[in-house]
């Protein structure tokens, strides 16, 4: 596995799979890499000539008070998970050389950045559209692979490649979760013992949607009901949100009609987890 820190070593690398007609996959991450990761890696060997694993701590997607300075880092550890799963090149920029003194250049989608989790997080839409662009620009993948699990990122990122006539393809792959269905995620590593045990009410909440979806309900309030109340079984967890929204337009449903999205981000003390299901 290639390791290349500089962008131009990075670009050079994409023009010579280019020259040889070698189309790359980009598997874009913020590291500290668990199953979820793996397996869009997985997806994108199995989908193009060469794949791309990227680790970068996005600065301009945390707000102030975020945790970007303790966001969890295992360079050596991902690097070796990387390389036993065939990644042929990992890039590793840096903050300098992604955002240099004097950067000013911001992508914003703008309505579908506004609700859910940019209600609670302004900003964290467009930073994430934004190095997803140059990651696009400085690597030029065919195909990039990001997790439903950010359901909301993901539609931000397909919107994106829709309106500026983005030549990459962008394929969502599907939520990998615990044994006892809490969505793998790196913030999960915050959680103290007692907390991880709490965060499965928060797959038991779209569990109970999907229930509710089998017996053909279709007011949405019993569902979003059904879903705080497993969430409020557990003492000191506080929902940001919890609804039931159209999965293209992430407006909530007055009528649930198949296929809608049961969504939320609850907070576990300090750790913000999110989660969704698309029910169809
Ligand atoms: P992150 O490192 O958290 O920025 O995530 C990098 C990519 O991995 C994003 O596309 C995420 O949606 C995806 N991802 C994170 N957790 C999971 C998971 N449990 N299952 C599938 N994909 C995931």
């Amino acid at each position: 596995m290639k390791i290349i820190t500089s962008i131009n070593e990075m670009k050079e690398w994409s023009r010579k799979c280019a020259l040889n007609i070698k189309s790359v996959g980009l598997v874009p991450t913020m590291g500290y890499l668990h199953e979820g990761h793996l397996s869009l890696v997985r997806i994108a060997r199995s989908e193009n000539d060469l794949t791309v694993a990227s680790i970068f701590v996005n600065p301009t997607q945390f707000g102030e008070k975020e945790d970007l300075n303790v966001y969890p880092r295992d360079p050596e550890g991902d690097r070796v998970k990387l390389e036993s799963c065939g990644v042929d090149a990992l890039f590793l920029p840096d903050a300098e050389s992604m955002y240099g003194a004097g950067y000013e250049t911001f992508v914003e989608v703008q309505q579908l950045s506004l609700p859910l989790c940019g209600q609670s997080r302004p900003g964290h839409f467009r930073g994430v559209a934004t190095v997803v662009l140059k990651l696009f620009n400085i690597i030029e993948p065919a195909r990039a692979y990001f997790g439903s699990k950010d359901y909301q990122q993901l539609q931000v990122i397909k919107k994106m490649v829709r309106d500026l006539n983005v030549r990459t393809e962008v394929i969502g792959c599907p939520t990998i979760r615990e044994a006892d269905g809490l969505a793998m995620s790196s913030r999960n590593s915050y959680l103290s013992r007692s907390e991880r045990k709490q965060a499965v009410c928060l797959y038991e909440a779209l569990w109970k949607a999907q229930q509710l979806f089998i017996t053909n309900e279709t007011d949405p309030n019993e569902y979003v009901g059904a879903m705080k109340d497993a969430i409020s079984r557990e003492p000191g967890l506080s929902p940001e949100y919890v609804r039931l929204v159209d999965p293209d337009t992430l407006k909530d449903v007055s009528v649930v009609q198949a296929p809608v999205l049961a969504i939320l981000a609850v907070r576990i003390g300090q750790t913000r987890l999110i989660d969704n299901v698309l029910m169809s």
